[in-house]
Order: C-alpha cells, then sequence, then structure tokens
C-alpha cells in the first residue's frame, strides 16, 4: 500500500531577509523578488538559501516572466502592472518552475515597491511561497479525469499507455518512462515514452539490473528509487536517477512505472501525484487490457468462424441454425441460407439424432458445458458424411441459454480410412484365429518377454490346451538342444530369418510332431515392441508317411532287409565313426551259391522262401551293432563295426563272423514241406576311416567274393588288392572289346590237329585271335574271361562260328573237320542250336565238318536242357568233345551221359607225360576211358616229338600242339 503524503499547511521558521525598500512581513514566504517595470529581476532575497531551487545569482538579472508557467504569464503580467501603477496589493496563485523542471504553485504577493529615490510606479515587489502540497489534490483530480479520458478514449491498452505517460510527464520532468507489466513471459516493458527520442538502445546491463529491480518493487511500497550499478553502459547510458511507481490494480500491482531522468526525485509531490493517479488508474488500464484483448479475440472469433475450413456454426436453443460458415456448408451441401432454414435434426442421420439430442438436453439442463460427439450428416443427395462434432453452449449473464457454438471437422475420409483398417484388420484376425495353422503372437520385449499373448483356435487345439496366454513356448514343445532353444526365438531380430524347426509336442498323450516357424514381425514403430508370430503344424500324420515312404526307399520289400542305398549309407556313417574312434570296420559280400538251381528246380516262390529264411538267419547272426542288408537278387551285405583297432586282429574278427553265418546257413531250410540247402561265398573286407569311398569298400568286398566263387564256393575270402588290380584290368578290357566288335579287330587263327598214326592233319582248332590297335595281340586267356562275364561271347562266338563256316565253305578248305570252342554263355542260349544250324545252312557246309568243343565245367554245370541242346547238335552230325579234360570234376558216370562224340586232354598233363608219372597215368585213363566209351582222343600242347611217340604208344589217335604246328590265319578266299 502506498502511502501519501497529506498536503499540510505547517508554518515554517521564517529568516528575516527583507527588501530594503518594502516593509513586509517575510515569515511566511520563501523568498521574495523586486523586478522593474520590464520584469527584470533587480533584487531577490530567499529564505533557505534558494527560491524553489534557484539562487539569487541564477535569477537576477532574468526576468521574473521565465520562471512562469505560459499559462499563467499573461495574468502574473496584468496583476503585476497593476499594483504597480495603482498600489495595494494582490494575492496570485501561480505555476513557477522549479529549479527542477517542475511546476510548483506558488502562492504570489505583489507589492508596490518605491525606487531609492522614494518613488512609486515603477517597481514591485513579489513574495513568493511554495503551497503545492495544497494543489495535490487538485492536480490529482483533474490529472485523473484527464487519465480515465484518455484510457476510455483509447482502442488498445498500447495507446492507454502512450498516452497516459505522455500526460504524466507534465507533471513529472523525466525523460523516459517505461511501463513494465507482468506478461505470459513474465516482466517486461511493454511501452516506453521518451521525451527526447534516443537512437541508442538501452544498455543491456542496465535493463538486466532494472529487471530485477522491477521484480522486487512489484510487491514492495513505492516509490522506490532505484541505485543502478556503475559499469560500463553498452548503449544509452543510465541515468542515475531513476525511480519506480505502482500502477495499482483492484486485485494488486498492475503495473510498475519506470521514470528516468535528472530531475525525477522521490519526495516531489508530483511524483507522489503521480503515484496516487497510477494506482486509480491501474483498473481502468487493466480493463482497456482485457478489453482489448477481448476486442481482439472477438475479431479473431469472426474470422476464424468465416474463414475457418473447420465447419462452424451458431445454433439455437431449439436446434435451429442461427449462422454456418463456408466449410460447413460446404460439409452439409447447403448454402447458408438454405442452412438456417433448418434445424441440426433435419440434417443428422436418423440414427446418430437420438445421441445428440441427449447431449443438447443434458447440455441445456446444465449438465455439461460442453459435448463431442462423432456423427452422421445427411446432405439433401442423401450422401452421408461424417462430422465431429464440438457443442459449447453460451449463456447470457442471467444464465439463460443463448446459443450453442458448434464446431463440424469433416472426418469422413478419417472415418473410410478407419472403416477399411477395421476390415483390413478383421481380414487379418480372421485369417489369424481361423488359420488352419496354429498361429501365436510372442512379444520379445516387456515384462512378457518369451510368453504367448496371444493364440488362435488351431494352436489350442494341438496343443489339447484351452489358455495358451501366458505360457512359455519351451513348456509346449520339447526343446532339442540341437536343434532350436527358446533363447533362439528370444534372439531373433526383425532382420533375422524366420526359425524353421521340426520339434515333438511336450504333454501330448499320443506322440504328436509339429513343424515350427517363427518368424519375427517388422512393425515399422519400434515403440509396440518387437514380436514373434509362431506358426504351428501338426506333421505327425505326414512324418509317418514319409517314414514309411523312407522305410520303403531304404528296405528290400521281400526280405525287409535295409537295401543298397541305406546300406551305403551306413557304411558312410561307420567310416566317419571309424575315423573318430580309430576301430576297424568290416564288409561281408555274401552270394548264395546254386541260387539259381532252387529257381529252376523249385520255381520263384521257394526262391523267394529262401531269401526270406536266409534274411532272417543272417540278422540273427549279427552282433548289435552290426547289420545286413540285401542288394538284390542273391546277394546280401553285412555291415561290422566296432572291429579291433589292429588291422589283423580286425581280420580275424570279421573272419570269426563270416565263419559264423556259414554255420547259421549250414541247416537245411524247409519251405513248404522242401528242404531246400544253401551255402554262400562270401567276400570279406576289412576298413578303416574315410580312407576308401564307400562304393570301393563294397566292391572290394565283392571281388573277395568272386575269389571264393572261383575257389569252390561255400567259403570266405579275404580282400586282396592284387585280385581288385585284375578285376581292374578287366573292366578296361571289357571295354576295349565292345569297341574291338565292331572295328573289326579280330581273326581267326587255326591250330592242325594231326592223326598219331602218319601226323597228317585231319582238323584244325579255331582260336579266336585279337589285334589291338594300341596294346598288339591280346591273348585270348585275357579277354576271352572278360568277353564271358559281359555277355559279348555271345556275339564273338557268332563271329567265330560264321568265320569258320565261311572258311569250310571255301574252294581250299583245310581237310577234315574245323573246331570251335563254345562258352557256357552261348551253350545257354536257347536258340543255341538254330544258329549253328544256320550258320552251317547258309554257308553250305555238311554238320560233320563242325566240331564244338565245351571245358569240362561248363559241361557239368550245364542245364538239362543245354544237354539237350547239344545231343541235338551232335544227333545232326557235329562232333562235340569235351576240352581241357582232366581239369574238371566229370565223373565217369556224367562223361558217359553227356553228348560228347571226344575228349581232348588238357595240356597240363601231356606237359608232364613223359617226365611226371602221375601225368602219364592220367593221360592212360583219360584215353582208356575215352577208347571205352566210344569217343575219339585228343591230346593237346604236343610240343615235342617224346610226347607225340609216346602218345602214339599209348594208343591215343590224335594230337595237337606247337609240335605240329602253331595256331596260324588261314587263308581264305572268301569272306563272310
Ligand atoms: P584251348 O581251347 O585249350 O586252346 C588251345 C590253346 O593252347 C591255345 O591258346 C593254343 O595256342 C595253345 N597251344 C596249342 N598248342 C600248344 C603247345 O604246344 N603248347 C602250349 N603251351 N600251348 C599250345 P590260345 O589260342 O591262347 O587260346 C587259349 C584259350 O582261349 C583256348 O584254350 C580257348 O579256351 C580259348 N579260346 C580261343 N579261341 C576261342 C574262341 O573262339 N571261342 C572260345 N569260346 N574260346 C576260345
Ligand atoms: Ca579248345
Ligand atoms: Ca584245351
Amino acid at each position: 500500500m502506498v502511502v501519501f503524503r497529506e498536503p499540510v499547511d505547517v508554518p515554517r521558521a521564517r529568516p528575516a531577509v527583507r527588501p530594503a525598500c518594502v516593509d513586509l512581513d517575510l515569515t511566511l514566504v520563501d523568498g521574495w523578488i523586486l523586478q522593474g517595470a520590464d520584469g527584470v529581476i533587480v533584487d531577490i532575497g530567499v529564505t533557505d538559501g534558494t527560491l524553489l531551487g534557484w539562487t539569487t545569482a541564477d535569477l537576477v538579472s532574468d526576468t521574473a516572466q521565465s520562471m512562469l508557467h505560459p499559462g499563467d504569464r499573461e495574468i502574473a503580467t496584468k496583476v503585476r502592472d497593476r499594483v504597480r501603477v495603482e498600489g495595494g496589493s494582490q494575492t496570485l496563485h501561480l505555476r513557477a518552475r522549479a529549479k527542477n523542471g517542475r511546476w510548483v504553485w506558488v502562492e504570489t504577493v505583489f507589492h508596490p515597491a518605491p525606487l531609492p529615490d522614494g518613488r512609486l510606479g515603477e517597481r514591485t515587489c513579489v513574495t513568493v511561497r511554495d503551497v503545492s502540497d495544497r494543489y495535490l489534490g487538485h492536480e490529482v483530480m483533474s490529472l485523473l479525469v484527464d487519465l480515465r479520458q484518455t484510457v476510455a478514449a483509447a482502442t488498445t491498452a498500447r495507446s492507454a499507455w502512450q498516452r497516459t505517460l505522455s500526460l504524466v510527464s507534465q507533471l513529472v520532468p523525466f525523460d523516459t518512462a517505461v511501463a513494465w507489466e507482468d506478461t505470459s513471459s513474465g516482466i517486461a516493458a511493454t511501452e516506453e515514452w521518451v521525451r527526447h527520442p534516443d537512437p541508442e538502445p538501452r544498455c543491456p546491463r542496465c535493463l538486466d539490473a532494472l529487471r530485477s529491480e522491477v521484480r522486487a518493487a512489484w510487491g514492495d511500497p513505492l516509490p522506490r528509487r532505484v541505485a543502478l550499478p556503475a559499469h560500463r553502459c553498452i548503449g544509452r547510458t543510465a541515468l542515475p536517477s531513476t525511480l519506480l511507481v505502482k500502477v495499482l490494480g483492484a486485485d494488486g500491482t498492475a503495473a510498475v512505472v519506470e521514470f528516468v531522468g535528472s530531475q525525477v526525485d522521490d519526495t516531489s509531490s508530483a511524483v507522489q501525484l503521480v503515484g496516487e493517479a497510477f494506482g486509480q488508474i491501474g483498473d481502468a488500464l487493466r480493463r482497456k487490457h482485457t478489453e482489448t484483448e477481448l476486442a481482439l479475440a472477438r475479431r479473431r472469433f469472426e474470422l476464424a468462424f468465416t474463414e475457418a475450413s473447420i465447419g462452424m456454426a451458431l445454433v439455437a436453443p431449439d436446434g435451429g441454425f442461427v449462422d454456418a460458415n463456408d466449410a460447413l456448408c460446404k460439409l452439409l451441401g447447403r448454402t447458408r441460407d438454405e442452412i438456417r432454414e433448418v434445424g441440426f435434426q433435419a440434417v443428422t442421420h436418423p440414427d446418430d439424432l437420438e445421441a445428440d439430442v441427449a447431449y443438447v438436453n443434458r447440455m441445456l439442463a446444465g449438465e455439461t458445458g460442453t459435448y463431442q460427439l462423432e456423427k452422421r450428416y445427411l446432405r439433401p443427395n442423401g450422401e452421408v458424411v461424417w462430422g465431429l462434432l464440438s457443442v459449447s453452449l453460451v449463456r447470457d449473464d442471467a444464465g439463460n441459454p443463448l446459443h450453442f457454438i458448434s464446431q463440424i471437422q469433416d472426418i469422413t475420409p478419417h472415418k473410410e480410412a478407419e472403416r477399411q483398417l477395421q476390415q483390413s484388420v478383421a481380414r487379418f484376425r480372421a485369417a489369424f484365429d481361423d488359420s488352419a495353422l496354429g498361429m501365436a503372437l510372442v512379444p520379445l520385449d516387456g515384462d512378457g518377454r518369451g510368453l504367448i499373448i496371444e493364440a488362435n483356435d488351431q494352436m489350442r487345439r494341438i496343443f489339447g490346451c484351452d489358455h495358451l496366454v501366458g505360457v512359455a513356448v519351451d513348456r509346449l514343445v520339447e526343446i532339442d538342444e540341437s536343434v532350436f532353444t527358446s533363447d533362439d526365438l528370444l534372439a531373433l531380430t526383425p532382420e533375422a530369418p524366420a526359425i524353421r524347426v521340426e520339434v515333438k509336442a511336450a504333454a501330448t498323450e499320443e506322440e504328436c510332431w509339429l513343424r515350427l516357424v517363427a518368424a519375427p514381425v517388422r512393425l515399422e514403430d519400434e515403440e509396440h515392441g518387437r514380436f514373434v508370430v509362431l506358426q504351428v503344424e501338426d506333421i505327425t500324420d505326414e512324418r509317418r508317411v514319409q517314414a514309411e515312404v523312407t522305410h520303403l526307399a531304404l528296405h528290400d520289400s521281400l526280405t525287409g532287409l535295409p537295401n543298397r542305398v541305406l546300406m551305403m549309407d551306413r557304411i558312410e556313417r561307420a567310416q566317419e565313426r571309424s575315423e573318430r574312434t580309430g576301430h576297424h570296420f568290416g564288409v561281408l559280400f555274401v552270394d548264395l551259391d546254386n541260387f539259381k538251381d532252387v529257381n529252376d528246380t523249385f520255381g520263384h516262390g521257394h526262391g523267394d522262401g529262401l531269401l526270406v529264411s536266409v534274411a532272417d538267419r543272417l540278422r540273427g547272426g549279427l552282433r548289435p551293432n552290426d547289420s545286413a542288408a540285401r542288394l538284390g537278387g542273391d546277394e546280401f551285405v553285412v555291415m561290422c563295426e566296432d572291429l579291433s583297432t589292429d588291422v589283423e586282429l580286425a581280420k580275424r574278427e570279421l573272419a570269426a563272423i563270416a565263419d559264423r553265418l556259414h554255420d547259421r546257413l549250414a541247416p537245411p531250410i524247409v519251405f513248404q514241406g522242401d528242404e531246400l540247402f544253401v551255402s554262400a561265398s562270401v567276400g570279406s573286407h576289412v576298413s578303416y576311416g574315410l580312407r576308401e569311398p564307400v562304393r570301393a569298400v563294397v566292391s572290394n568286398a565283392d571281388t573277395a567274393m568272386y575269389q571264393a566263387k572261383s575257389r569252390g564256393r561255400s567259403r570266405t575270402e579275404v580282400y586282396d588288392a592284387a585280385v581288385r588290380a585284375r578285376a581292374a584290368e578287366r573292366l578296361t578290357v571289357a571295354k576295349e572289346l565292345r569297341a574291338a566288335v565292331s572295328s573289326d579287330q579280330f581273326h581267326v587263327a587255326y591250330q592242325p590237329i594231326v592223326d598219331l598214326a602218319d601226323d597228317r592233319p585231319v582238323a584244325a582248332e579255331a582260336l579266336l585271335r585279337w589285334t589291338h590297335p594300341e596294346l598288339g595281340s591280346v591273348s585270348p586267356a585275357d579277354f576271352i574271361p572278360v568277353a564271358e562275364e559281359s555277355g559279348l561271347i555271345v556275339e564273338i562266338g557268332q563271329y567265330v562260328l560264321e568265320r569258320v563256316c565261311a572258311v569250310l565253305a571255301g574252294s581250299n578248305s583245310p581237310p577234315g573237320y574245323l573246331t570251335v570252342n563254345v562258352s557256357a554263355r552261348q551253350l545257354s542260349q536257347s536258340d543255341f542250336v538254330s544258329r549253328v544250324m544256320t550258320a552251317l545252312e547258309v554257308w553250305g557246309v555238311d554238320a560233320n565238318r563242325l566240331a564244338l568243343e565245351l571245358t569240362e565245367s561248363v559241361l557239368v554245370e550245364a542245364s538239362t536242357s543245354s544237354h539237350r541242346q547239344l545231343a541235338e547238335l551232335r544227333d545232326a552230325g557235329l562232333r562235340i568233345g569235351i576240352d581241357d579234360f582232366g581239369t574238371g570234376y566229370a565223373t565217369l558216370r556224367a562223361v558217359r551221359d553227356l553228348p560228347v562224340t571226344f575228349l581232348k586232354i588238357d595240356r597240363s598233363f601231356i606237359a608232364g607225360l613223359t617226365t611226371d608219372d602221375d601225368d602219364l597215368t592220367i593221360s592212360k585213363a583219360v584215353i582208356g576211358l575215352a577208347d571205352a566209351l566210344g569217343l575219339d582222343t585228343v591230346a593237346e600242347g604236343v610240343e615235342t616229338r617224346e610226347q607225340a611217340d609216346l602218345l602214339r604208344e599209348l594208343g591215343c589217335p590224335h594230337a595237337q600242339g606247337y609240335f605240329f604246328g602253331r595256331p596260324a590265319p588261314f587263308d581264305t578266299p572268301a569272306s563272310c
């Protein structure tokens, strides 16, 4: 609260200074002025050393007029002249300028003053007394009136301030006045009034200091003199005399006005006057301020209303539109006039009317001040638009509803987007809920990390569980750490590829296999957190079928044993294990002996039955980690792991297993009442680690098996690399042979057979010759077995037969007959007879000029149908002979029963004939046997005269050998 000094009239002690010329009571005056007729001050007397601040020196010789307020000068001059001329004294209240620049009300008494010579009419003496205190009330009143008018006339707070400050400047001699107000950004200088416009801005440091002073002044009793800190000013120099005066409003300080100027003095009555005036205009200013704001707000509202892009309307309490802006007209598809004719009810979609009316009623009832509603509007053409309606109610001073202010925002596009979004969400929801796959969402962040937050029906069905929310994935599936862990799931990043695993469902009654795909979800907004979508598919049936298919693909359907493919795979794994453990592993290649006979004799049913039994016996003879497979036909493979790390010991262990297999196969197999005997030739091969390709492991055992076959069957042979090498050689030979057949590299040589009685040739043996383009001449001993194995012998044999027939048909054919070697394969051809007969017929050769030779073993092993064919040929006139006789096991009885006409004593016996008694004995026996059976005999390989002579002695009719002639080409004019 500001306390102003009341104007008081207290007599002061007066000094006794008086003008010499006038006898005056000077006790109550501040001073006197003696002036001439022209107003020039002649003398001056002061009580306190100064008069209104002026010293005598300041004033003497100046005119008294200049001290006066211009408005008072005329009256003052008139009164002075009257008193001077007419005498008497007169009192006058005038405004005089104090030295500090302010106007001060003074009570002047004009007296006539005589010249030194006593003459009147020239001079006057004026006593001066400061009575400004008395005038404060008036000043304040008039100032207030002025200010009130000023404030009322001003249209803005700014102009109110400007005019107020300019009015006040008349009373207070300041240079600058600044209004500080409490604005939204704190206490700030809002207006400045400058008496002498100064181009320079105020010093920022002074301003800072001032601002804090003003802030402090806000609550202080005022006026307050501010002493700014001494500093080097930047910009306008701060004046030393700064005074803060408060403007009071009804609710406290409204503003603080800062006066700056050298004349500003807080004790001066004018300042107090200003303070008082301000105290009373604060409210007016504040109101002005608010009114200005209101006017602005109204203007803004009007602008906003008409120009707004949002629909706006004034609506009467009954719902009728009072006014609508352009945006609303556009929204509703009506003109402003059309809108004014209807109420909001008419433009509201019937379905939304009830809600809207309910709100309106609540508002009218005063239950709510505003409401917001999303509703549909109808356009005259029936179109529906969506609006977001915001309504507020304006009431008059008495509280009666005046009108509603409605804002309607066109949200049709949002609604449409929302509808589409909802549809899209619904579609996705349905896709999720109704998916044939089990689906679940698992967050990767937050408290529920790793726990299911949503799961669809299929997911619940798969796990037979109604509540999956909150369940961790690793509780639903059996985690096989080698496949996938729940940590893998939680470590998924949006960039990571999906996890695809096959896992077993945990805690389901029946075994249930699942395909689980865990894919990270890429949400654009990271704030929504990261998720994983789980897709789960029940693949139990699929796996079962797959397992069956795999089983079928990997097993032999007859015996149920693994097939070649699976065995190869197992061997590969065994190799890897062997590599790791250092243990050897072994393969037994098992080939049944004479299996063909079972088929031929008993039929294929028995053959199959035998194979099944053999499979069972093999299986039963194995150690737990060994395995047996059927490669096809009558071939089986047994694989044995964990044999010794020592190769020799390993070979022995494998041999023991082979022996056991032989033993198990030995007892007869009874099938459908028939006793079947079976034996097997077994090739055994021990291997280690990855040193050999899988195929080589098996084929080495195979090679050993052939070895076992050729060494008499029903036995085991261990693989020998040298045997393998021969086999490899054979392979290349087979390839070359094929080429030889087509490119005419064969020819036939003939070796004479002589009659020992006179050593004359009676026949010749046709021997095939192969001249390889690079290898040169290749021995039949090398290529015939290969041709035999590959089946090429049939073609080659046919060639020889044709050549021989061609030679026999030639005009200079050799004497007698020609003998041709026939292999087992040729003989087993069902059309063998017709081939031979056709060749004879085609060349027109007599059957008795052709002989056929077959080795003892071929003949013994040949089927009965082959024997029949030979018999047929023999009966047709051909000679049939047993070649290499004595090397096989033909019994006497067999020789008698075979359809043959001659025997050829194997050259191994002839070689030792003259030196080895055994050979002599055998040769004698053969010659005797042939003779007894009525068969012809040919001794082979006769190389010396001694041999020939001895044979002749022994009664051997014919002989063949280098002694009589080497095989040589026969010049034949005819070609085939
Ligand atoms: P093989 O039927 O026992 O033929 C006789 C073999 O003994 C011939 O060998 C012949 O050159 C050889 N030889 C003849 N005299 C002597 C002798 O005084 N001392 C010695 N050490 N050897 C003698 P080659 O020509 O190498 O034929 C070998 C085998 O090849 C034949 O044995 C025969 O089994 C087979 N062969 C030859 N040509 C044919 C053919 O056209 N068809 C078939 N299936 N096999 C044939
Ligand atoms: Ca022969
Ligand atoms: Ca022979």
